[in-house]
């Protein structure tokens, strides 16, 4: 008889960003699992994104995709929180001064406006993401990873996306934004590579 083939089971990953689905294939890479995404799969439907947390919105994400398409799926959610704003962004950091910020640049920009004469001492912030993995049964495990920081008086480095190139970082000493890291440094560092190892761990329990 010919030897069957093993397919692994598929799982997932909730989101239309290329970038995103390299990264988490890479780290997900020797997990019995084939790693695939809404645009592969053809999934059109968008799931809502309403929650007032970073665990409810991927908790969300994750559930709605899995009852649509029936798949193992991996979800997250994730931005910047800035003391001296009381936490905002937040979850809105993606559409931070919108409509009128309509990029990157326009929604730090308008960030470092906000703190205009807040100290040093009192720039603290964080990134901070939560992964959200549901089975389509309903089952759901989420894990979350932080990043420590304070948000520099000018952007600085060219690397990354979003609020990095006002980021410093806590790890570095606050020598370095995050724009500046070696995007390998970054993804050590980052709250989405330490919410992501979290993830990987879980997935890799239960598969
Ligand atoms: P999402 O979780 O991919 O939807 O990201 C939400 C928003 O948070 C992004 O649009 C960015 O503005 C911000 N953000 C999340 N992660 C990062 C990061 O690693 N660097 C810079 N900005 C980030």
């Amino acid at each position: 008889m010919p030897e069957q083939a093993t397919v692994n089971p598929k799982l997932l990953v909730a989101t239309h960003n290329q970038g995103k689905v390299r990264e988490y294939r890479a780290l997900l890479a020797d997990l019995p699992l084939e790693v695939t995404w809404l645009d592969a799969e053809g999934v059109t439907f968008e799931a809502a994104e309403t929650g007032q947390t970073f665990a409810e919105n991927a908790r969300m994400k994750a559930r709605a995709y899995a009852a649509h398409t029936g798949l193992l799926t991996w979800a997250d959610d994730s931005g910047l929180e800035v003391d001296a704003l009381g936490g905002a962004p937040g979850v809105l950091s993606a559409r931070y001064g919108a409509p009128a910020a309509r990029s990157d640049g326009e929604r730090y920009r308008l960030l470092l406006e906000q703190l205009e004469g807040v100290p040093e001492a009192e720039r603290s912030a964080r990134f901070r993401c939560v992964v959200a993995i549901a089975w389509p049964d309903g089952r759901v495990v989420t894990t979350d990873g932080v990043c420590e920081g304070r948000i520099a008086f000018a952007p600085r480095g060219t690397q990354g996306f979003g609020y990095d190139p006002i980021f410093l970082v806590a790890d570095c000493d606050y020598q370095q934004t995050m724009a500046e890291l070696a995007p390998a440094l970054k993804n050590q560092l980052s709250h989405r590579g330490r919410a992501a190892l979290a993830a990987r761990e879980a997935l890799a329990r239960s598969v």
